[in-house]
């Protein structure tokens, strides 16, 4: 039997681009053991995968911010705390391979202690330590000798996992766990220096399925009309001020503007809404966005992929160090603009969309990266490889035991 262990982390984010992969390893016969949250399991399940719960207390990851100083700490002592139930586990299970997310630290520490060939599952952009220090140099890997009792906290925890588990790791590793194979959701020409990264790792591209549920949402009200949808996704959107100055930058113009606002804030604290708005808590932002001139967004790395994979053009307002670096990238292509919070007034956002709407260079580099996602080969070409990468690695372990 075909069988891969998936070691998911916990996040809408680092979940959804692996489904359509899982699903087509189900349908090429390999059964997916696939952890995660009970949150997940019905999403899981739809692909065919066998669903396993990390059984750790409900806890939203994606609360905590991205590059801090928690993330790491929180990392070692989930790592910690997962790896005695899942190394007893995966003994039992006897997998052909691992698949582990670039963050789910005990993934990778399994396939190091026991031998079992491993892939790393990259929902973001692809990192190296070169990378770290040119992109995010007030990263939290410098940080961290700001802090001595965090420090000591940390080291300890990272010396009794290396003890227990026989493996050596520096704290990048916790952030970026490189492997034989590495699957990357976005295409060479979106990722940031893509020159820095080898053949192991495969840009597969996003797995956008080009049609969504419409719902109740009245999509006739878009046809002829010039299109803006606003939205900072799903997780820190409760910006009742930007909100209002989108509406203040807009309320007399002639675009129909769509505005998802999330069910963290009350319609009711947006005052009166013009009749050129449509606010809503959720949309159906992929049938939105093939419907729009442009999208100004938080920089979640699924909407600026599904935005691309249209060719609409963006204006990035992040939220986190994250999505900053998603936006610079989406700046660097040509694809859209960046806007820093000190410039959130609505003089400036007109400025921008105008900006955004009158050049047509914009729309031309975003249908040139939605074009270079569409050839990046999606899910087939992500099952190709890990196919091609178990089956090769299974031919090998026949002289490669286990190590502990
Ligand atoms: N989304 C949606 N309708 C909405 C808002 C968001 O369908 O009204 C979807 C969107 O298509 C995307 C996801 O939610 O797939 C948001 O993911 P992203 O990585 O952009 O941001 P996050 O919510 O994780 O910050």
């Amino acid at each position: 039997m075909k069988r891969i262990v998936f070691y998911s982390l916990f996040a809408h984010g680092h979940t959804n681009p692996t489904l359509p992969v899982v699903s087509e390893l189900v349908k090429r016969g390999y059964e997916v053991i696939y952890y995660s949250t009970e949150e997940f399991k019905e999403k899981i399940e739809g692909t065919g995968a066998i669903f396993r719960d990390y059984n750790i207390p409900h806890y939203d990851i994606s609360h905590v911010p991205p590059n801090s100083l928690e993330l790491l700490e929180l990392l070692l002592r989930l790592t910690s705390s997962l790896l005695p139930t899942l190394v007893r586990e995966v003994k039992e299970i006897s997998p052909t391979c691992i698949i582990h997310d670039s963050l789910s630290l005990w993934g990778w520490i399994i396939g190091k202690n026991m031998g079992i060939p491993s892939i790393d599952s990259i929902t973001t952009f692809a990192l190296n330590r070169k990378i770290l220090k040119k992109i995010a140099n007030r990263m939290i890997i410098q940080k961290v000798f700001t802090r001595p009792l965090l420090l000591i906290r940390l080291l300890r925890l990272k010396k009794a996992l290396e003890k227990r588990y026989k493996v050596r790791f520096g704290f990048s590793n916790i952030v970026l766990n490189p492997e034989k194979l590495n699957i990357v959701y976005t295409s060479r020409k979106f990722q940031p220096l893509a020159d820095e990264f080898d053949d192991t790792y495969s840009f597969v591209g996003p797995s956008i399925i080009p049609y969504g549920e419409i719902g109740k949402f009245p999509i006739e009200k878009l046809k002829d009309r010039e299109v803006i949808y606003i939205s900072l996704g799903t997780v820190r959107n409760r910006r009742p001020d930007f909100y209002k100055n989108c509406i203040e930058a807009f309320r007399e113009s002639p675009y129909l503007i769509i505005m998802s606002i999330g069910n963290r804030i009350d319609i009711k604290e947006l005052g009166k809404i013009p009749h050129n708005f449509l606010i809503y808590p959720h949309v159906p932002q992929i049938e939105i966005l093939k419907r729009a001139s442009l999208f100004i967004t938080h920089g979640g790395m699924n909407s600026i992929h599904e935005a691309l994979y249209f060719g609409v053009p963006l204006l990035v307002f992040p939220q986190t160090s994250e999505q900053r670096l998603v936006g610079y990238r989406v700046e660097k292509t040509g694809a859209g603009e960046v806007i820093d919070e000190r410039e959130i007034t609505p003089d400036i956002l007109r400025m921008y969309v105008e900006k955004l709407l009158s050049e047509p260079s914009y729309r031309k580099n975003a249908e040139k990266i939605g074009t270079s996602f569409k050839e990046a080969g999606g899910y087939k070409r992500a099952a190709d490889r890990i196919d091609n990468f178990c089956k090769e690695e299974a031919r090998a372990s026949i002289t490669r035991p286990y190590m502990s």
